[in-house]
Formats: structure tokens, sequence, C-alpha cells
């Protein structure tokens, strides 16, 4: 498989549906989603849990199956792809988990779990894969002499240090990070965010930021995408999203996290936070007009009977709500 085209993004998804499930009432986790990634550019995809937000990361790495839609990378569709054929694919998109510690063969030495990796995608020899994998610790500010340690003797920071320069071994154009930084102390994510902005900065790399938190995808990324129910409902730069969200779901993930502009609680009459109603509804349930009129504080008739456009409020900024304006 050949790279990216120089101009064109990286990685295009186009109307992509992940179902799960009974066909005639299937669980659709990720329901018609589309968006391209920069060389080099990052992305940050929110959301509560259950909405999809994994989901879309995993089918991205063709992990779970596609139902319909486009995953296209350096000019192929990924989608259709068997296991074998994307031997390619997976050596230039590669995940970094929430939990490294489930993601490393307890028995096997981490310098060995990273010389796995080289000698499973065919590169190098013992000696050259040995080489590299001591690269690869100092790059994310390890000691290549602790290489031949176990994953229990390391602490999270440094598991997920050893999760990163796992997923850097075989050079990758994008990374996929699953709530990377989530299960470790507020001091380490920091350092872990930090490590990640430098190498995307060192090796031109992709990010597609699967996180709960908006603080931390605020931190790293240069495009948020808002999942709810499987679609994407909003998308914009960190500072469109946080100083002018149009979606009154983005409004209400943000009126969650402190020192958010005070003009937007103002505008839920002055509350810190906006409850939204019930949880996230069933992904079986079909729902018409806008899938989050069930919880939304804005909710008028015309939500309940028309689906709301994608369309651009403000050049780069997008929204899915009848009232984004
Ligand atoms: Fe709320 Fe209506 Fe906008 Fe949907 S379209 S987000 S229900 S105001």
């Amino acid at each position: 498989m050949s790279g990216p085209t120089q101009n064109g993004p990286l990685l295009k998804v186009e109307d992509l549906r992940v179902y799960f499930g009974k066909a005639r009432a299937p669980v659709r986790a990720v329901d018609g989603v589309s968006f391209g990634i920069q060389p080099g550019e990052s992305i940050g995809l929110v959301g509560e849990s259950g909405c999809g937000k994994t989901t879309l990361g995993r089918a991205i790495m063709r992990l779970l199956p596609v139902h319909s839609g486009r995953i296209d990378f350096g000019g192929q569709d990924i989608a259709p792809l068997r296991d074998r054929e994307l031997r390619a694919y997976r050596k230039n998109v590669q995940m970094i988990f929430q939990d490294p510690y489930g993601s490393l063969n307890a028995r096997m030495s981490v310098g060995g779990a990273i010389e796995e990796v080289l000698r499973l995608h065919r590169l190098g020899d013992r000696t050259s894969r040995r080489k590299r994998a001591q690269e690869l610790f100092q790059a994310v500010g390890l000691d290549p002499s602790y290489m031949d340690r176990y994953p229990h003797e390391f602490s999270g920071g440094q598991r997920q240090r050893i999760g990163i320069a796992r997923a850097l071994a075989v050079d990758p154009k994008l990374i996929i990070a699953d709530e990377p930084v989530s299960a470790l102390d507020v001091s380490v994510q920091v350092q872990i965010l930090n490590l990640m902005k430098d190498l995307q900065r060192e090796m031109n790399l992709a990010y597609l930021f699967v996180a709960h938190d908006l603080a931390v995808v605020r931190y790293v990324c240069d495009r948020i995408l808002v999942m709810y129910l499987g679609k994407i409902v909003e998308s914009g730069t960190p500072e469109e999203i946080f100083t002018q969200p149009t979606h009154p779901y983005t409004q209400a993930l943000l009126s969650a996290v402190p020192d958010v502009d005070k003009g937007l609680k103002a505008r839920h009459g002055g509350s810190d936070r906006i409850v939204l109603k019930g949880d996230v509804p069933s992904p079986t349930r079909k729902i018409p007009g806008c899938p989050f009129h069930p919880r939304c504080p804005m909710a008028q008739d015309r939500c309940r009977a028309e689906v709301p456009e994608w369309r651009e409020i403000r050049p780069g900024q997008w929204s899915a709500c009848h009232f984004a304006e």
C-alpha cells in the first residue's frame, strides 16, 4: 500500500456504520460518520460513555467489522479488507490503549514486546530489532537498560510510555489513542500528553484521540469532533468548541468542565452545570427527528419531527442542530 497522497487527507472516513446484534433491531454503535484526518493533524473524539467513540476508533483500526461505509487510506478502501490484507494498513495505523498493562504480555520482557512487533511486521533482523527497541525506549524517555524487565515492574506512566514506544516501532503515520491517559494521575497525564505532542512534531504523526475528558483533547488536538448516539453532532477547533459551542450537547459536556466560559452558564439560567435528562438512549431505538431531542434542554416541536442538517455554522465549524445559530 502506498502512503497518502501529498495534498489529500491521510485518512478519510465516509458514512461509516458499525452495527451489532440482530438485523431487525441492530445496535447502531456508529451510525453514518464522515470526517478526514490530515497528515500530522490531531483530532479529538469526545462524548459520554456509550456514544460510540471507542467503537469508531476500533472500527477504523479494523478491530471490529464495518457494516457499511468507507475508510480510505492511501487511496484504498480499508473497510472490506480481511485480516491478512490489513498488514500494510496496520503498519501505518497503530493503536495506543487506555490500559497498556492489558495489552502487554505479562511473561514477555518489555523490550521483547517491542521487538515482537517488528518481527511480526517482518522488519529487520534480531540485532537491528534490538537496536530499534533501544532507540524507541530513549525516544519515550525510558532508560534502555530497563528493556529486559517485565510489565509489572513499571508504573502506570512508564507502561504507557512502553505502549507508545510499541505503537511507534513500525513508524506509523496515524495513531489511534483510546483514552491513553485516563487511568493515570493528573501529573503523569501531562507528562504523557507532552511526550505525545513532542513525538507528533518530530515524526509528523497524526492522532485520533478518543477521550471523555474535554480538557485533555483541548490540550493536544487541532480539531474536536463531538459524538452522540453514534453520530458526529459538532466539529470545530478547540477554540471554537470551547468558546462558541453551537450544539446543546456540546454545551452540556462543556458545562461539566471547570473554568469554561461563564457566558455559557449564564445562557442556561446561571446554573453551573447543564444537567441532561436521563441517560444516553439505547442505540437500538430509532429516534425520530433530532436524536438528542429526548434529552435536549432546548428541544422544540420541530426537533421531534425533523432531522437537523449537518451544516457549516462558521467557517470550519459544523453542527447538527436546527438552532445552532
Ligand atoms: Fe436540541 Fe433541537 Fe438542536 Fe436537537 S435540533 S440539539 S433537539 S435544539
